[in-house]
């Protein structure tokens, strides 16, 4: 099963960081429109299944 860890999309949230808990990271994706780009983000955890936007690192 795929998990986010897998995921290209994945970020870990380090240690240093307030909203750090042990395999909790950031799911990011690029977005942009006429006007600019910008980084959507949410908080996942490591071990969830991927969904449908699972982008397989290399
Ligand atoms: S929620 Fe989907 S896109 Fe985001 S890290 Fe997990 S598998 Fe990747």
């Amino acid at each position: 099963m795929a998990t986010c860890a897998n995921c290209k999309a994945f970020f870990m949230i380090e240690e240093k960081y307030d909203d750090y808990e042990p395999g909790k990271g950031d799911c990011v994706h690029e977005k942009s429109d006429k006007k600019g780009k910008w980084w959507d983000a949410k908080p996942v955890m490591k071990d969830m299944e991927a969904c449908k936007e699972f982008m397989p690192k290399a």
